[in-house]
């Protein structure tokens, strides 16, 4: 149902349809963010081989562009790119079988269906990472995720278990806004301002805290700072966790989580300044940094950042009781205006929770949306951007690069394995287990 082949033709269904009856489809509305959702990924690792430079393709909302140091992919096979969907079908669960319990194949919410019906678990980054955990004879995992979730799945799991992520171009656009060299940087400068001694109550001047969805590097970062990961569920946790030992916190890459997470427990807007990583002290003069509570890394979710205040209210507007959920990663205005916000476990609760026929707009990536629609045909949920958008870097994963990998392991051939050297798994581990051991 959620292909991308099959959204585009629910689109094209939904021109001659009223907008609500499109809607219970399952959010396929006016169109589409890029004409590029018809095009195969491979298309962009050949573009990108072309122009010397990644970047994220189809989907990209605001013409995201990768690094130059994320990963290219290189082009994949000729008979992947040519196969129909339903040999790829044949030949992944071909693969599957004859490899048994030697792989575990994890698939992520945000995930194409095409992918997600090979996946022998479908959960959030963390959830996967431990679910990994649960196949401990598996050889290879292989995450059909993005690239930091690979990396968190190498540091929890086996050193002997092979991270495979099936197209090494699968980043995450949110996570590249926060790269190791601009926050040890932004650290240095903090530190000169705000000095490294604790106060009266045995608090630091600043804790770093880093989201789920930034690389290793920044994981570890925090690890040997002092400093946590949290989630989307825990980040209050985190927070409360982050001040009873530090008078501040500096949050990355994700400012929306970290505002809208922050403003829930209290914290003024006013003592949550914004670090803007190309300016001097982030932008800031000393004093608001001294005055801050939270510093905010301006970094966003290009996916979750398209949700307006409009999209509610004309939700509300066509259906008059309709509960609006929506991410923390959308902007402040958004979870404000909607009626809950919380992480995708918690939207998936919300929904299968409900015990009479209900209608959902939510706030989140497309794909799981449509998915949440068809396993719960006795409520109405649609996507509250009529603009069909998925996440562009999980769209770089396809079930050719899947059955590349898989095809790979059966002959032998670990490809695009993601490992992540083991100093920095060491201290990232440091941050991992701080979080988990972190209580409300
Ligand atoms: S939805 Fe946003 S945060 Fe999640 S992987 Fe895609 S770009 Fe990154």
């Amino acid at each position: 149902m959620t292909s991308v082949a099959t959204a585009i033709s629910l689109i094209s269904r939904a021109e001659a349809e009223a907008s609500s009856e499109a809607r219970a489809l399952g959010g396929a509305g006016a169109s589409t963010c890029g004409a590029d959702l018809a095009k195969g990924p491979w298309e962009f690792d050949a573009a990108e081989a072309l122009r010397g430079l990644p970047a994220y393709g189809p989907g990209a909302s605001v013409a995201d562009a990768a690094p130059r140091s994320t990963p290219r992919q290189g082009q994949l096979p000729q008979e992947y790119r040519e196969a129909s969907e339903d040999e790829l079908r044949a030949r992944i669960t071909a693969a599957k079988e004859a490899l048994g319990e030697r792989v575990v194949v994890l698939g992520h919410f945000y995930q194409r269906d095409e992918v997600v019906e090979h996946a022998d678990f479908v959960g959030d980054s963390f959830q996967l990472a431990n679910a990994a955990l649960t196949r401990p004879d598996a050889e290879a995992i292989v995450f059909c995720g993005v690239h930091f979730m690979a990396e968190t799945a190498d540091i929890l799991s086996r050193q002997d278990q092979a991270v495979i992520l099936p197209n090494l171009a699968a980043g995450c656009s949110m996570a590249d806004m926060a790269d190791i060299d601009s926050v040890e940087q932004a650290w240095a400068q903090l530190e000169a301002v705000l000095g490294t001694e604790p106060d009266a109550d045995g608090r630091v001047p600043v804790i770093p805290v880093t989201y789920m969805n930034s690389s290793a590097a920044l994981k570890g970062f925090c690890g040997e700072h002092g400093g946590i990961v949290c989630t989307s569920s825990n980040a209050a946790t985190v927070l409360e966790w982050a001040f009873e030992r530090a008078q501040r916190v500096l949050f990355f890459p994700d400012q929306h989580l970290g505002r809208n997470t922050a403003k829930a427990m209290g914290v003024p807007l006013q003592q949550m300044p914004m670090w803007s990583p190309r300016k001097p002290l982030g932008g800031n003069d000393a004093a608001t940094l001294l005055e801050s509570r939270v510093i905010l890394w301006h970094g966003f979710c290009s996916v979750h950042k398209r949700f307006t205040v409009a999209q509610i209210e004309q939700a509300r507007a066509e259906y008059p009781g309709v509960r609006v959920i929506v991410h923390p990663e959308c902007p402040m205005e958004v979870v404000d205006a909607a009626d809950e916000y919380g992480s995708t476990d918690y939207i998936r609760k919300a929904i299968a929770g409900a015990t009479e026929p209900t209608v959902f707009a939510i706030g989140t990536e497309v794909n799981l949306v449509n998915r949440l629609a068809a396993e719960y045909p006795q409520h109405t949920v649609f996507c509250l951007d009529p603009v069909i958008c998925p996440c562009s870097t999980m769209y770089r994963i396809h079930p050719g690069y899947l059955a590349w990998v898989l095809e790979g392991l059966v002959e032998g051939e670990v490809r695009n394995r993601i490992e992540v050297p083991a100093d920095v798994a060491a201290t990232a581990r440091v941050a991992l287990e701080r979080m988990l051991a972190a209580r409300p």
